[in-house]
């Protein structure tokens, strides 16, 4: 829907709330209605999500369904079929001093939360958010990215039809939509977009003290170990080339922004990527066949200016072309720009490689580490020592060893940044969590009374207090051999 003013925002707010109140959502079989009808929702209308997704960013059917409908397939199926395992309290251990009781922790669902999507994956980062919102009981307002405007109406338009819309709703709009949802008291907020907006989302939140999950983005650096084995090398050539200009053309958060690589391998690696270019892409470089691209007049001009700089266009090593009127360009690699040129400060987004060359492999280590956390470090080794290094002398959000992207597609591995590529994380049982409260929850029983923690306070009831904190490993072995529930 699109959003009228301001008492029409109230009006529906006020709809969602009540849904929520009325404990309609919490129950299982709500959830699972509701997951099956997205099931629903992204079948029927397959055709028109291809179509959506090549309006809005010329994307391959095979690469929509690997990103984008297949991605929300799995997680609602893996949804579906888990939902009543996470929902279920689990056991907690209680300190022997307060024996007989039982512990537990119980999920319960925030309540009504708002998804902020971003365009690059425009119908998986909108729906597989919304899956964990729903697996948890939590009544949702989408705002999908009004960058990609034909996924962004076919949200819009579609899930009305299928989902359970007094209790779900989604509204299109701008920033200045978004300014007006952000002034809205909610239970939680799940944005995904930039580091920049993601600092007005948490401001926002501040004032009613509503916590957020902020997936944002950065630079994604990968460490390409000098491969002496040339099939090795080939292999990494490709999972390069496809991490780099496969998903979404470069514009995705997870996609490789450079590479660290030793000077001495630095041409053989441009060889093989400018062979896997070819190989995917064909001799024509603006080839729109299979390559996504430039989402709109903004960003292809943002990119071409980091091409702009003398001393950057001077490194560019394979490809440059710009295609203005349809918005691509060219898979191009750069090698060593200036460290301090844009293209190495911001996050690039889109189809430009810089190899970036270090004396050793060691030096891209401190690379890393001068720079804010990333979302991802990619690592191409069969190194372990050095795996040992990147995985203990790195923070990011995930690491990858010898592919890139693929991460993006595990729902059993927590998704989320660290620092400035945000925080929070999701898929899977992550997402469930990620909406839900753990409540914690203790019982006791009215016998025995022990009168040790009552006044009046002496000497021999320190000394048992003191031993029973000291064996509190006991208690915890009976809660082990489920001794503990026998007698509460
Ligand atoms: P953006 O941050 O500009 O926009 C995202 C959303 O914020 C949009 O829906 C927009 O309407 C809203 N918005 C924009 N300006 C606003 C304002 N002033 N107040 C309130 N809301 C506002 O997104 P972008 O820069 O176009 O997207 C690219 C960024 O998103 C990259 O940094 C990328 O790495 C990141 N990203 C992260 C993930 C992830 O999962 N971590 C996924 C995709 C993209």
């Amino acid at each position: 829907m699109e959003l009228e003013g301001e008492v029409e925002l109230e009006e529906s707010l006020g709809e969602l709330r009540q849904s929520f109140r009325s404990g309609r959502t919490r129950s299982a079989s709500w959830r699972k209605a509701q997951l099956e009808a997205i099931l629903k929702l992204i079948t029927d209308n397959e055709d028109k999500i291809f179509k959506a997704l090549q309006q809005d960013l010329g994307k391959h059917p095979v690469e929509a369904y690997c990103d984008e409908i297949g991605v929300v397939v799995k997680s609602a199926n893996y949804s579906l079929s888990s939902v009543e395992k996470w929902m279920a309290p689990k056991k907690g251990h209680i300190p022997l001093l307060f024996f007989p009781a039982k512990g537990e922790v119980l999920p319960e669902p925030l309540g009504l939360v708002l998804i902020f999507s971003c365009w690059n994956f425009p119908i998986s980062l909108a729906l597989d958010p919304l899956i964990g919102a729903i697996s948890a009981g939590n009544t949702a307002v989408l705002k999908p990215s009004e960058l990609a405007p034909a996924c962004s109406s076919f949200l819009a338009d579609t899930i009305p039809l299928y989902l359970d819309n007094k209790a779900i709703k989604v509204i299109e709009g701008g920033t200045d939509v978004a300014e007006k949802l952000l002034q809205q008291k909610w239970d939680k907020i799940f944005f995904t977009g930039s580091p920049r907006v993601g600092q007005i989302v948490m401001s926002a939140a501040a004032k009613h003290l509503t916590p957020v999950t902020l997936e944002l983005g950065g630079k994604c650096p990968l460490i390409l170990d000098s491969l002496t084995n040339l099939s090795d090398l080939k292999v990494a050539a490709k999972r390069i080339a496809w991490g780099k200009w496969g998903p979404s053309g470069g514009q995705a958060c997870v996609a490789i922004d450079y590479v660290l690589v030793e000077h001495r391998f630095a041409s053989l690696l441009i060889e093989s990527l400018k062979g896997a270019i070819k190989k995917f892409y064909g001799d024509d470089p603006t080839n729109l066949k299979y390559l996504s691209r430039i989402v709109n007049k903004h960003h292809f001009d943002r990119l071409c200016n980091l091409l702009e700089d003398p001393n950057v266009e001077a490194s560019i090593v394979h490809g440059g072309s710009l295609d203005k009127n349809n918005l691509i360009i060219e898979p191009t690699v750069l090698l060593d720009p200036p460290l301090d040129a844009e293209i190495m400060t911001e996050e690039i987004f889109g189809p430009l490689l810089p190899i970036i060359t270090v004396n050793n492999i060691q030096e891209s280590i401190e690379f890393i580490n001068s720079k804010p956390k990333p979302l991802t470090i990619y690592g191409f080794t069969k190194n372990e020592a050095l795996k040992k290094q990147i995985l203990t002398e790195t923070s990011s959000g995930s690491v990858v060893f010898n592919d890139a992207l693929v991460h993006f597609l595990c729902d059993d591995l927590p998704f989320g940044g660290v620092g400035q590529s945000g925080f929070g994380r999701y898929h899977g049982k992550y997402s469930f969590d990620t909406f839900s409260h753990e409540k914690a929850v203790l019982q006791r029983s009215f016998f025995p009374d022990l009168e040790i923690l009552y006044p009046p306070l002496n000497d021999s009831k320190l000394q048992f207090i003191r031993l029973a904190y000291k064996f509190d490993y006991v208690g915890i072995l009976l809660h082990f051999l489920g001794l503990k529930k026998t007698f509460t």
